[in-house]
């Protein structure tokens, strides 16, 4: 079964949504401008139940099939962008500087909407689709707090999916894998407070930034000694911030950054060693410090059979060879993975082409690919409820 013929005809009218979407971009909880715009299509398509405000700016429109029962799945979009100029120069550009759709969440609102249009004009299906277009996930927990909201119990959701574009992987093609493929993406900022005075007699000092840069060095033991080498763990310190003179030694020296892990038992391993590192080094050198650890975005992590339904789904419409069922995970994070402890699922890559990267200002969403995920969607949803 290739691409639906119905899903190739939507392809031009997709892209114009996804065109005019990547235009106004909104950040974080700030796209009302998308919210309103994928309300007014999911009301004009008919789609049963349309509900706004869930996560603040969230969208849920529920699509009744023509069968029996009550059981829902969730097919879920985010329509978040970033806070970059765009450099891309196409003539659907962003209109506004500083904002821009570097992640392809419009290509992923629009793939979804047409799905929407097309399994409310079939309903080839038993039970309900939950169509869910989440704000912030660019860093605000947005698909967190859609669950906090109640969304899996008022449409009666059962199982949710998502889908994300990846760049290097050709269009057509898909990549998904059991179990962890997304990271969790906790942050630290730590002060180390010393104590400062004159360059030349450091010995009257207790100079923070000679401990934190010992400080620094030493966290890279949680990769290279602390946990076990099969499994992942990355430690990176991405600010740095201290002194304002050449011959001053400051009173506090600030970092900053992010661990990433697979796996929750070594996320919790790397909290304790990261907090033990820094106190310690810290206490070794008299200096005292202020740790702030902010657990984020947890593993996103996909449910083995929810995984092989997606892979026979995404099998079915592209052919195996157009199907790489065991990707290496990335230490990116994604915050459908809220949703997947809420409830069975599974998060698949779909082949954005050979495009800038990712958050890169010269990135756009690789319009060809919208048939391909209007095709995956129609399909899962009608596999899942036994159309
Ligand atoms: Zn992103
Ligand atoms: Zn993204």
């Amino acid at each position: 079964m290739p691409i639906l013929n119905r899903a190739a005809e939507l392809q031009s009218e997709v892209t114009e949504w996804r065109r005019h979407i990547h235009e106004r971009p909104g950040l974080l909880f700030a796209v009302e401008e998308t919210a309103a715009f994928v309300a007014e299509k999911l009301k004009a398509f008919g789609v049963d139940e349309i509900v706004t405000g869930i996560g603040r700016t969230g969208v849920v429109g529920l699509i009744r099939g023509k069968g029996e029962g009550s059981r829902a799945i969730g097919l879920r979009a985010d329509m978040d962008a970033l806070p970059l100029t765009e450099i891309t120069g196409m003539p659907w550009a962003s209109t506004i500087p500083g904002k821009m759709h570097a992640c392809g969440h419009d290509g992923h609102t629009a793939m979804l909407l047409g799905a929407a249009k097309y399994l409310a004009e079939t309903r080839n299906f038993n039970g309900n689709v939950a169509v869910i277009f989440q704000p912030a996930e660019e860093g605000g927990g947005g698909g967190n707090l859609m669950v906090q909201d109640g969304m899996m119990e008022r449409f009666g959701i059962e199982e949710v999916y998502g889908m994300h574009n990846m760049p290097g992987l050709a269009v057509g093609q898909f990549a998904i894998r059991k179990g962890p493929i997304m990271a969790a993406t906790d942050e630290f900022t730590v002060t180390v407070k010393g104590r400062g005075g004159h360059a030349a007699q450091p010995n009257r000092t207790i100079d923070p930034i000679a401990i934190a840069t010992q400080i620094i060095t030493n966290l890279q033991m949680i990769a290279s000694r602390n946990v076990d080498p099969l499994r992942s763990v990355v430690v990176s310190v991405t600010k740095f911030n201290a002194g304002f003179a050449h011959n001053v030694i400051p009173n506090e020296a600030t970092f900053a950054g992010t661990v990433r892990t697979l796996d929750e038992a070594v996320r919790d391993q790397a909290e304790t060693r990261f907090k033990q590192i820094v106190s310690g080094v810290a206490a070794a050198h008299d200096a005292e410090t202020e740790i702030a650890f902010h657990r984020n975005y947890p593993v996103t992590s996909n449910h083995a059979d929810e995984t092989a339904y997606a892979t026979a789904v995404a099998t079915d419409i592209a052919g195996a060879a157009n199907v790489n069922a065991d990707v290496d995970p990335m230490m990116g994070g994604e915050d459908f993975s809220y949703m997947l402890n809420a409830r069975p699922g599974a998060f698949i890559f779909i082949g954005n082409g050979d495009t800038a990267g990712l958050h890169n200002p010269a990135y756009d969403f690789n319009d060809e690919a919208i048939s391909h995920g209007i095709s995956y969607w129609v399909r899962l949803a009608e596999q899942r409820l036994g159309g």
